[in-house]
């Protein structure tokens, strides 16, 4: 691959160690790592991208989405359920789904967040139905162009065992586990610059037993791959804790080994004072969703104490059936306004929002190798257009979230351009887009 060279963004936001801003910053690319960051690096014959008018950062990193629910966007009866219900309305619609359904909703959902500055990716897939595979989410992403990291989730209590999905959607325990082994032997790839990082996921306390749980554990730690849940999402959920496990939902995390740095759980929007030092002494990771929060009523998720107790935090789109769409800059954005409702307006910056979105999501996967500007990490990069209608005025261009642009002019992944003036490179996405929603018209009519 030839070098690139991005040349003379009016901001450089790197994020490194230092958290430089570079006015006229300049950016090296060979063979998708980072090789010089400055200004005025001279040009060697490589391709060069003029980022004149443009702010560049660190590409986002989303750490919990559901890429299949962009195919179950604003379902009439879940629009305004609370969570519980919401899913009761979902389930039967998903049970319909099959490999098509699960590769064409990747797409979507991988490009939607393409195209707002996300290069890097986890995606919380629970259910299996009609013969469909994680492989089918890992081949959309390989086409996509966006570094991945799929999770095997599972769920194996249903309606007739107290359950809450219907029993065509839930497995047998031994066959999770099974599949969890086959993905990871196939598909993770623990080396610096990987493409694809695998993870065991089971959907949620309430959706499997006690024993997969601690089993899902102890074959991720055997594995050397990462464990993701979702966790203390809302009210109902630590009452069912309280009332089924006879404690709340850090505890029983911590009792079945899902904590530690190798652990992330999604929401913990109800997270206690206890919870938080838990999470803060392991090293446990929190992929916090605003706008899912906010759609399902769910609350707010403590951040700025967990930030200031020390847990790594996190964003995380949510899937597209509980947002409803997957724009994760719209998403960092979103997390500061939060935290202000909650804490005033000195709660949290601009700049720390951003820094949540690239180094915070590197830091929870466990990826040293990306989420910063810096010699040495990957070129993922994302650049901003910064001369429209949106930053008109703007006296500091670098405080993106505040008046910004919400899809990028470009983007690079592994130094490979995947976003270019600002339309998908890699793939011809109208024609999926028409794919997509032919699917959506077929599950509404069965
Ligand atoms: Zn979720």
């Amino acid at each position: 691959m030839a070098d690139i060279l991005i040349r003379g963004a009016d901001t450089l936001v790197t994020m490194d160690d230092a958290r430089r801003e570079i006015a006229g910053g300049d950016i090296r690319i060979s063979g998708g790592v980072i090789v010089e960051v400055g200004q005025n690096l001279p040009e060697n014959g490589g391709e060069v991208v003029h980022a004149k008018g443009c702010v560049v950062t660190p590409g986002l990193v989303n750490t919990h989405h559901h890429l299949y629910q962009t195919l179950t966007r604003a379902v009439p009866g879940g629009q305004d359920a609370l969570l519980f219900g919401w899913l009761q309305t979902l389930y039967p619609i998903w049970a319909n789904f099959g490999p098509e359904e699960m590769r064409i909703s990747a797409m979507i959902g991988l490009s939607e967040l393409a195209l707002s500055g996300c290069t890097l990716s986890s995606d919380h897939l629970y259910l299996f139905p009609n013969g469909s595979r994680l492989d089918d989410t890992i081949e959309a992403a390989h086409e996509v162009g966006l570094r991945f990291h799929p999770t095997r989730g599972a769920m194996s209590i249903g309606e007739s065992d107290g359950g809450l999905p219907p029993d065509s959607l839930v497995e047998a325990e031994a066959a999770i586990l099974k599949d969890c082994i086959r993905v990871v032997d196939r598909f993770h790839d623990a080396s610096d610059g990987a493409m694809v990082r695998v993870g065991i996921a089971p959907c949620s306390p309430f959706s499997v037993s006690r024993d997969l749980m601690r089993d899902a554990a102890l074959l991720a730690r055997d594995k050397g791959v990462m464990l993701h849940t979702h966790l203390a999402e809302n009210d109902e959920d630590i009452a069912y804790s309280v009332e089924k496990f006879g404690c709340r939902p850090g505890q029983y995390a911590e009792d079945l080994g899902w904590t530690g740095d190798d652990v992330w759980h999604a929401h913990c929007v109800k997270l206690d004072g206890q919870e938080i030092e838990l999470f803060a002494k392991s090293g446990t990771g929190v992929a916090h969703c605003p706008c899912s929060n906010c759609r399902l009523g769910s609350g707010i998720a403590p951040v700025r104490q967990m930030r200031d107790a020390g847990v790594k935090v996190a964003l995380g789109v949510d899937g597209s059936a509980s947002n409803d769409v997957g724009n994760l800059v719209a998403e960092a954005r979103q997390a500061m306004l939060l935290q202000r409702v909650q804490n005033g307006a000195d709660a949290m910056s601009a700049r720390e929002a951003l820094e949540i979105a690239t180094r915070g999501g590197a830091a929870v996967l466990g990826r040293d190798d990306c989420g910063q500007i810096a010699v040495g990490k990957r070129a993922d990069i994302a650049v901003w257009d910064v001369s429209g209608v949106e930053s008109a005025g703007c006296w500091d261009a670098a405080a993106l979230l505040l008046a910004g642009p919400t899809r990028v002019r470009d983007l690079f992944v592994e130094g490979r351009q995947v976003v270019r003036d600002g339309q998908m490179a890699t793939i011809d996405l109208p024609r999926v887009i028409e794919r997509q929603n032919a699917l959506a018209r077929g599950l509404m009519e069965r």
